[in-house]
């Protein structure tokens, strides 16, 4: 394949990523959003195969083969509660791919630089492209064992922690400047050594020190590293589509990253300098000892009756619908109600679920219209006038004490603030706590009943009931 259909080729790609942003970021274009995607990945790989790879096709084809197989069956397997955990899987293999890629450049013995700035320009972008790879890649590994539960939420804190965040730029800096001096003497291998090492405790220090609730947060900007890792990796192998590849996922990663400050009314520095939000006060109360009061059960007929006397209703899905699966039946209760002329509107708060967007996929899926799904910013002064609020395995996203307990873990993160109500039901399986750790004094309100049992359950018998 010619130089010149590799480049057409690469710009069509371009074309087609911009386009799957694009389309991704509205619920309604988003399956063609994905179309787009692929098709452009699918034209990237085949022009880099066929144009830019000169020999050894054999090994490349059975690394595609392994590597999409592993691929395939990972996508068939995981479950929908899974997903976030996969994401953070796959950015850790992102920033793996960067080092192992940043290694093998600085080592290639037939790399040939007429100039000597030209070396220390490549040595700077492998150098800078292993740092990113390497936080990346220790970051996302503690971000997959902190959303599946391997690792304990709480943020680690030690003390003098910004010193040591401090100290470990201060030598990555330092590292950087012996390495690329030793490298235009033929050496280097030790610094970049050393500096991995660094990159790596830094990511795994920058990922523990978080408190829960900021997860979200972390989650995005791994995305966001892992694009500028890319792109970091396309400097080294002279590759304009990987280059812009990598700007558009970390851009848009770090878009992200701000949409989910804003809305847990966080500070982007803050967030990442660790543990926001939680120094001084209580990192976890102990939720299920808590004596808050008494609550007040319902069944599932209480729940129907309390539905179908309703006139507003306002559903508000929670991680807990995503583990029970129930996001069908909600829809089949929403049929139910609307056609009972009873107007059903549903509320997602932005970090609602495991991951960016985790609500509005389930709720697609089950076919759920999308003029009936609003964010929290355009319902949440509607709550007065809702008469039934159905919080359906959702916790720390309707819970008031985020606006009233400054020592909270969450803050000063704004919430679904559905105890403004007439009546808010919760559904979810015991007292016990959500992602944050806390307790939670809305399910104490005069105006709450808690319908106990895995959501998909008893709302079944529900939609039975109605
Ligand atoms: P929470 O984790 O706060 O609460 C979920 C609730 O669902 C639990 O209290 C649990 O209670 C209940 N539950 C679990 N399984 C079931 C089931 N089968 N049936 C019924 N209920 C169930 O979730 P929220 O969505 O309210 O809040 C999201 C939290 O996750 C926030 O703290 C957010 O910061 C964090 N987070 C969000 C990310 C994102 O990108 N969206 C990423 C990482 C973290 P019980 O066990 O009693 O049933």
């Amino acid at each position: 394949m010619s130089q010149g259909i590799v480049t057409v080729s690469y710009i069509i790609a371009t074309i087609l990523f911009i386009l799957a942003l694009g389309g991704l970021s509205n619920q309604e274009t988003a399956r063609r959003g994905n179309w787009y995607g692929i098709i452009g990945m699918t034209i990237a790989l085949l022009a880099t195969i066929l144009g830019v790879v000169e020999r050894h096709f054999e090994i490349l084809l059975v690394a595609l083969l392994i590597g999409g197989s592993i691929g395939l069956v990972l996508a068939r397997r995981v479950q929908m509660t899974q997903m976030p955990e996969l994401v953070a899987v796959l950015h850790s293999l992102v920033g793996a791919a960067a080092v192992a890629v940043g290694y093998a450049s600085f080592m290639d013995p037939t790399k040939h630089f007429d100039l000597p700035i030209e070396l220390t320009i490549h040595d700077i972008e492998t150098y800078v492209g292993i740092l990113i790879g390497a936080v990346t890649f220790s970051g996302s590994v503690i971000a997959f064992g902190k959303l599946s539960g391997r690792i304990g939420g709480s943020p680690l804190t030690i003390p003098g922690r910004h010193w040591f965040n401090l100290g470990l730029l201060v030598g990555a800096i330092y590292f950087g400047y012996q390495f690329v001096v030793q490298s235009a003497a033929g050496n280097g291998l030790e610094p970049l050594i050393i500096m991995t090492v660094i990159a790596l405790l830094f990511g795994i220090h920058m990922v523990m020190a978080i408190g829960g609730a900021d997860m979200p947060v972390v989650v995005s900007m791994l995305n966001s590293y892992s694009g500028w890792a890319a792109a970091a990796t396309g400097f080294m192998l002279g590759n304009d589509l990987l280059i812009v590849t990598g700007a558009l996922v970390g851009s848009s990663g770090a878009i992200l990253s701000y949409i989910m400050c804003r809305a847990m009314n966080r500070k982007f520095l803050a967030v990442i300098a660790g543990g926001f939000g939680t120094g001084g006060g209580k990192t976890v109360s102990s939720g299920d000892g808590e004596d808050q009061g008494e609550v007040l059960p319902v069944d599932s007929q209480e729940t129907a009756a309390l539905l179908a006397g309703a006139k507003e209703v306002m559903i508000i899905p929670g991680y807990g619908m995503a583990v029970a699966q129930a996001q069908h039946t909600v829809y089949e209760i929403t049929k139910v109600l609307r056609a009972r002329k009873i107007n059903v509107r549903f509320g997602i708060h932005p970090v609602a679920g495991r991951m960016p967007g985790h609500m509005n996929v389930l709720l697609a899926e089950a076919k759920v219209p999308y003029d009936i799904v609003f964010e929290m910013d355009e319902i949440n002064e509607d709550f007065p006038n809702v008469d039934v609020s159905v919080v359906i395995g959702a916790n720390d996203i309707v819970n008031p004490s985020a606006l009233t307990d400054p020592d909270s873990p969450i803050a000063g993160m704004p919430v679904l603030e559905c105890w403004k109500g007439t009546t808010s039901i919760v559904l979810k399986r015991s007292m016990a706590t959500g992602y944050a750790g806390v307790q939670n004094p809305l399910f104490f309100e005069e105006n709450t009943r808690m319908l106990f049992g895995d959501a998909k359950e008893t709302l079944d018998e529900v939609l039975k009931a109605l």
